[in-house]
């Protein structure tokens, strides 16, 4: 008999039933997980995970099955999971405050630089309020879910390309919404044109799309929230520390902050874990009063934070990392035309390399690895459409021209054998 099985009182349920029928039900249900994990591979949707171990010493390299590779779709966009100033202030916090904070921002977890990181952060964002929570995901799904929530009637305007979370929030409200086709803002007007002024409405957008590293027209969308009196949500999270002159995202380097709300990450280029929002003091205040994910959970550890606040100063300080990736995106894009390869030209730090066929790339992806030694992840449906597979491809300020060079020269070979 499965001793797991043993706290589950069936009879009570009405049903008496014997120890091997408990067995059998228990093993058909969990079969109906294999039957659909199966249906995936089938589909070629079944994801692999490459585990490997990152190097501090050796920046943008890894070590897999024992061998040390270049990795070429980090999200770490400045490399400052690696900066030393950021391992020194997460050891030296660690020595000093513990590995962890021991409780929930409300009981016991708020430490000193919780506060002291919403504070800096809503100011870098123009702001009145910020609030960190353990993940973008998890920043964007709670502020939406609960904002929506607690104002029922609005309605939310949603662009097509939207991140997983921010959907997910939306749709855990049950607003009301149009998702209307990605950066179109014909469509976004028509949609917005059908309600009263006075009704509440909230446009949600990204300001770099990380799948085809395309730009949102954000200042046309703030005109039409004006406009048509709606409310915005901006997810900064792929132009934090990369887009403005002290890297506050795209808002920064338009010089526009109207968005309401502005959500970002410390997982990708801030080099550490965590994400926020930031925006108008009430609404934070009631987030932060209401949403279950940011009050039932363990608050961030203070050392990561430290590393967190130490990654912000870097990212403010100078713009020169910014102009460094900037110069090597170019590089690198330069490298991919003359070596004839299919590339999105989009005017961020992101370049999707097309190589369409999921068993095709993935296979790409696997020779790369196995000949080259350069680990970059097939993107492939649901995350973009059949038939657009990509390798996102990300280059770091600290990528030498050779390096460049080398990777180019593999992926050309590889496009090439196959
Ligand atoms: N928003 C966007 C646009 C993202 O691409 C991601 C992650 O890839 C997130 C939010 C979630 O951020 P995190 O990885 O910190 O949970």
């Amino acid at each position: 008999m499965n001793s797991g099985n043993q706290s589950y009182n069936w009879s009570e349920l009405g049903e008496e039933m014997s120890a091997s029928t408990v067995e059998e039900r228990s093993c058909a249900v969990l079969n109906t997980f294999r039957d659909k994990v199966e249906e995936l591979k089938r589909q070629g949707l079944y994801r692999e995970f490459i585990a490997c171990s990152n190097l501090a010493a050796e920046r943008g390299h890894t070590v897999h099955n024992g061998r040390t590779i270049q990795v070429w779709c980090s999200n770490d966009y400045l490399g400052l999971s690696q900066h030393p100033d950021l391992i020194a202030a997460q050891i030296e916090s660690t020595k000093i405050h513990g590995t962890g904070n021991g409780g929930s921002r409300n009981i016991a977890g708020t430490s000193t630089t919780h506060v002291d990181l919403e504070q800096r952060l809503a100011a870098w964002h123009n702001k009145e309020r910020a609030l960190i929570f353990s993940s973008g995901y998890v920043a964007n799904f709670e502020s939406l879910s609960t904002i929506l929530s607690a104002i029922p009637e609005m309605v939310v305007f949603s662009d097509a390309n939207n991140h997983r979370s921010l959907i997910e929030g939306i749709v855990r409200a049950r607003s009301k919404k149009h998702i209307f086709p990605h950066n179109d803002l014909a469509a976004l007007e028509n949609f917005l044109s059908e309600y009263s002024y006075n009704c509440p409405k909230l446009i949600v957008f990204e300001s770099v799309y990380s799948m085809d590293g395309d730009v949102s027209l954000l200042s046309a969308i703030c005109d039409l929230a004006e406009k048509y009196n709606a409310l915005t949500f901006l997810d900064e999270t792929h132009a934090i520390g990369v887009k403005g002159p002290t890297g506050a995202g795209l808002s920064e380097e338009l010089g526009d902050h109207r968005a309401t709300f502005v959500q970002g990450v410390f997982g990708k280029t801030f080099g550490t874990v965590g994400g926020y929002v930031a925006g108008p003091d009430s609404a934070l205040d009631y987030v932060r009063s209401h949403a279950p994910g940011f009050i039932f959970t363990t608050a961030l550890p203070q050392a990561s934070l430290d590393a967190s606040l130490k990654g912000l100063e870097i990212i403010q300080r100078s713009d020169e990392l910014r102009q460094t990736l900037r110069t090597n995106v170019r590089i690198l894009k330069k490298a991919l035309a003359n070596a004839g390869i299919d590339f999105l030209d989009a005017d961020s730090h992101l370049v999707p390399v097309l190589v369409p066929g999921e068993e095709r790339i993935r296979r790409m992806s696997r020779h790369l690895i196995d000949e080259y030694g350069i680990y970059v992840t097939p993107v492939n449906f649901p995350s973009v459409p059949r038939g657009s597979e990509r390798f996102r491809v990300t280059v770091a300020p600290y990528r030498t021209p050779e390096q460049i060079s080398y990777f180019v020269h593999a992926l050309q070979q590889s496009l090439s054998d196959d």
